[in-house]
């Protein structure tokens, strides 16, 4: 071993042993569907376990191709909210990525909706949820911790999932760059939408949130409209 290589091992050593990490998590964003809707793929390099977030429609192929190609574990399909976009291959990616399903309680009504009534040219098959997350809740992902966080008012029962050491956010559609999902669909809610967004405020100017459509956003790049708009409903 070259002194080079000796070095580095020897750093590689200290990082593993202590609770340090270096890029543990590793990010894949799979974009399909009619509205362009983001499934994440969030691996923990150091365990090869991994999480899904979202099920776009047609996305199925490629999410699961993701993780054959990382051999990954799945530990939980985790939905973001039960709009029809975000939930269509739910059923497929459960059953073969061998994953419980997981998503808020409150999402249930419209997650029921979806199934009845199916949204042409989709249908959805049953993806009763094996597992109801609630603010707070933990998921641990090899050395990857998700907080929870109940983010409504684009939908009910939206939540996102925090990764404090990363700094990441996974906020389905609760916030975008410039702006906040839509508050006007039915079961929107302006109110917790503002809510939601007193909320988001709490969090480091450092956190990226990866968005359920488009390009990531940052939380020190939105704070000002976001103060902006909090302020307007509480004056
Ligand atoms: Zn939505
Ligand atoms: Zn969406």
């Amino acid at each position: 071993m070259t002194p080079h290589g000796r070095k580095c091992a020897t750093i590689w050593a200290r990082l593993s042993a202590g609770r340090e990490r270096v890029d543990a998590m590793h990010i894949k964003t799979i974009t399909a569907g009619p509205i362009e809707t983001n499934a994440f793929v969030v691996g923990d390099e150091a365990s090869n376990e991994a999480i899904i977030i979202d099920a776009p429609p047609d996305s199925a192929d490629r999410v699961l191709d993701a993780i054959r190609d990382d051999g990954y574990s799945v530990r939980m399909l985790v939905l973001t909210h039960s709009h029809f976009d975000h939930v269509i291959d739910a059923a497929r990616i459960k059953q073969e990525a061998g994953a419980p399903l997981a998503i808020h309680e409150d999402a249930m009504v419209q997650l029921r909706q979806v199934i009845q009534d199916g949204q042409a040219p989709y249908s959805v098959d049953d993806i009763g949820p094996d597992q109801y997350l609630n603010e707070g809740d933990e998921i641990a992902v090899g050395t990857l911790r998700f907080k929870v966080m109940h983010t409504p008012g684009h939908a009910p029962g939206q939540i996102s999932l925090y990764e404090e050491q990363e700094q990441v956010m996974f906020g389905g559609d609760t916030l975008f760059p410039g702006g906040y999902g839509r508050a006007d669909w039915p079961g929107s809610s302006m109110g917790e939408t503002r809510e939601t967004m007193r909320k988001l405020l709490e969090l480091p100017d450092s956190v990226t949130v990866y968005p359920g459509h488009g390009l990531p956003a940052q939380i020190g790049n939105e704070r000002s409209w976001m103060t902006e708009f909090v302020d307007k409903g509480s004056g």
